[in-house]
């Protein structure tokens, strides 16, 4: 198996990339919006097929490249189903398994630090890798005070998904921030300051309770965009094109989707007769089962509306999305009266 640990030395991320050396199938863990660059060197320098970016969880100090990857790439994005990021390819369970070539990463749900974290196992030959995310770091683990976590959740999660691994199975956590690239079960069980074998479940909801930590820099700007993949509003907004009704000349090659309210179709402005007529708040789970390379064209009353719903498509890997400039106003105004 290819095997690369690399860093983000601005959140002191570690991002993975695993490979299997025969099919050149890749998948990166945890890789950082910033460092989405250096990612695609280091795949096109080994010649590999990114297959998945998988997220451990919805992070909160920094922002996650899973979303401009795909866009880039075309891979597929995972995280834990239970961090309900709606825009992921694949929700993950524990025991789900994401196959690279004659490898797989098989998922184990380990809430705690946040209730959507997983962690990730991957047998390499006689070896057991294990990648904590935040739930688990060398010496420590991630804090339990926001995002729904729980320290005793977090407790039971390393306890029985981690540590019922092997002894020398290697542990590559999601940050360190002391220049440690990895450590191991046994190493963990016997000396980490939180989660030794001899601190109770009790001792360590103390040991969480009393940390009193400020919030990351990056909270408020992070979570909403991972939430979405990991596209900051500023990327979706430019991806979705600007069509004015006098540029379309075939409206056939579009499908075509009114994200108004129901009254608004039968109301002043009239309606398309051609537009799958969906209100705005349903768009996105209906959008679940539509191809994502089909050019999409959006319209609402004045083409706002129908903007917001084109970025959100945008976060959900669509890749071909308009919005009818100025709405059914302007589109009438075109036609030389409201539409039927
Ligand atoms: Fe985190």
């Amino acid at each position: 198996m290819i095997f690369e640990q690399l860093f983000d030395p601005e959140t002191s991320t570690y991002t993975y990339l695993l490979a299997d050396e025969h099919s050149k199938d890749a998948i990166l863990i945890d890789p950082v919006l910033e460092q989405v660059e250096r990612d695609l060197e280091r795949l096109s320098t080994l010649g590999l097929n990114l297959a998945y970016c998988v997220d451990t969880h919805v992070h909160a100090d920094h922002v996650t490249g899973a979303g401009t990857l795909r866009a880039r790439t075309g891979c597929l994005t995972a995280v834990a189903a239970s961090t309900g990021v709606i825009c992921a390819d694949h929700p993950l369970r524990t025991g789900d398994q994401l196959r690279f070539g004659q490898h797989q990463l098989e998922v184990r749900h380990t809430p705690g630090h946040t209730n959507g974290c997983a962690s990730f196992v991957v047998r390499d030959g006689a070896r057991t890798l294990i990648f904590t995310g935040d739930t688990l770091f060398i010496g420590g683990c991630g804090r339990t005070d926001f995002q729904q976590g729980d320290p005793a959740t977090l407790y039971r999660s390393v306890h029985e998904q981690i540590y019922s691994l092997p002894d020398d199975a290697i542990i590559y956590p999601g940050h360190d921030y002391n220049g440690k690239t990895h450590s191991t079960v046994g190493h963990e069980k016997a000396n980490n300051d939180r989660l030794r074998l001899d601190i109770s479940e009790d001792e360590f909801i103390e040991i969480m309770r009393d940390l009193k930590l400020g919030m990351p820099k990056k909270i408020k700007v992070a979570v909403p965009a991972n939430m979405g993949c990991g596209l900051p509003a500023g990327v979706a907004s430019e991806a979705v094109k600007e069509v004015s009704p006098s540029q379309i000349t075939d409206l056939d090659a579009y499908h075509l989707v009114d994200v108004r309210e129901p009254h608004e179709w039968t109301g002043e402005h009239g309606n398309i007769t051609q537009a799958t007529k969906l209100p705005q708040g349903d768009v996105p789970a209906a959008a679940e089962a539509w191809d994502r390379g089909q050019p999409l064209l959006l319209v609402c009353r004045s083409g706002r509306r129908s903007r917001r719903v084109g970025e959100i498509l945008v976060g959900m890997g669509f890749n071909n999305v308009s919005n009818l400039t100025g709405g059914m106003i302007a589109w009438n105004e075109q036609q030389g009266g409201p539409a039927q």
